[in-house]
């Protein structure tokens, strides 16, 4: 974490000692972070007496649906009136690893017109300006690492379970990618012991994360790399696509194609890595760096989206498949330097 003085934990303390209701929000697509933080957050919060709500706006994979209290998540895409009503009805909303409203999606329509005091806790640059209290800091492996830092700040450690540092350390393993990326600081390890010495057992949490796929998404897998992945070595670039005629043919299930964008990069001399994805109504971009490739900066100057410097996400809706990828290209001479500077 940056300077704690930074952060006003004091007032994070007081809304939550205040309030009575609270509900925990995260961003559309949930991935093991954002999830992770949350439920993790909702033991803690539960364990101090308050009432508690975490809302989610759409489903997410089932690798993830094995974390403690997941059955008590809500899904706004499937009960629409029941979330609405608890995210209306509570003094108290907590933001969690996304940094505007509008990365909620269809949970937008609710939140822009909400009243309630809200928090944020997030490690995505620029945030929104619209947050009662900002725990907002980019230099943390994820947010459930600042979910911890937060809750010792605000004294409530004591409050941590077995429950909640389980799902804490889910948050962390998956944005790590298993303390591969994102952790160059010793202080995720110390964070990490920390919730191991509540009792969680690390190998089947890693497990349950990691190695819980399905066949098909082995095969799509295989598929992709051995079909579609084109190399362009003057840019230090990789990228792959996949069609929705291909996915269809592996009986494409959500979170079958997590992890893909990464494999590029383990190719010798490849900092840039991209994955394109056919949706219902839009491609569906992935990108992936090492080092100084602002991949966050190169997703929204060209296409829509942000993230992370060395991982970012967007969705493109005016451009096909092909007229995306060609765009891709078009765009890596603008970024030679940076691109060859990895070498
Ligand atoms: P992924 O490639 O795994 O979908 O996303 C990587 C990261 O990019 C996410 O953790 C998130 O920070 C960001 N991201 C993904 N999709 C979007 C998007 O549609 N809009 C924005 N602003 N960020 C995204
Ligand atoms: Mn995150």
């Amino acid at each position: 974490m940056q300077n704690e003085s930074l952060f006003n934990f004091k007032k994070v303390k007081e809304l939550i000692t205040e309030a009575e209701n609270i509900c925990l929000i995260t961003h559309f697509n949930p991935d093991g972070d954002a999830i992770g933080s949350s439920l993790g957050l909702y033991h803690i919060l539960v364990d101090l007496g308050k009432k508690v709500n975490v809302v989610v706006p759409n489903e997410y994979p089932d690798y993830l649906q094995w974390l403690p209290s997941n059955t008590y998540v809500l899904r706004y895409s499937l009960q629409k009136d029941i979330t609405k009503e608890k995210i209306n009805s509570s003094d108290l909303i907590i933001c969690l690893d996304f940094n505007e409203l509008k990365r909620t999606g269809i949970l937008f329509e609710v939140l822009e017109t909400n009243k309630s005091k809200k928090i944020l806790i997030d490690h995505h640059p620029y945030p929104q300006d619209i947050f009662e209290v900002q725990i907002s800091d980019t230099s943390v492996s994820s947010t459930a690492e600042l979910v911890y830092e937060t809750v010792l700040n605000c004294g409530f450690e004591k409050n941590i379970n077995l429950n909640a540092a389980t799902c804490l350390f889910a948050g962390l393993l998956t944005d790590t990618v298993a303390f591969n990326v994102n952790c160059s600081n010793p202080r995720t390890f110390e964070i990490a012991a920390k919730l191991m010495s509540f009792g969680l057992n690390k190998e089947d949490i890693h497990r349950r994360l990691f190695d819980n796929f399905s066949a098909n998404r082995m095969k799509l897998l295989g598929y992709v790399l051995s079909e579609k992945l084109t190399i362009l070595p003057e840019y230090c670039t990789a990228y792959m696509w996949l069609t929705a005629e291909e996915l269809e043919k592996f009986n494409f299930k959500m979170g079958d194609s997590e992890g893909f964008v990464n494999y590029s990069l383990s190719i010798k001399g490849i900092h840039f890595a991209a994955l394109f994805m056919e949706r219902e109504d839009h491609i569906k971009i992935s990108f992936r760096s090492r080092g100084n490739i602002p991949t966050n900066k190169i997703i929204s100057t060209h296409f829509s989206g942000g993230g992370h410097k060395n991982a970012s996400g967007g969705e493109e809706f005016k451009l096909n498949m092909e007229e995306t990828i060609k765009k891709f290209v078009s765009i890596l001479p603008e970024y030679s330097d940076v691109l060859k500077s990895c070498n």
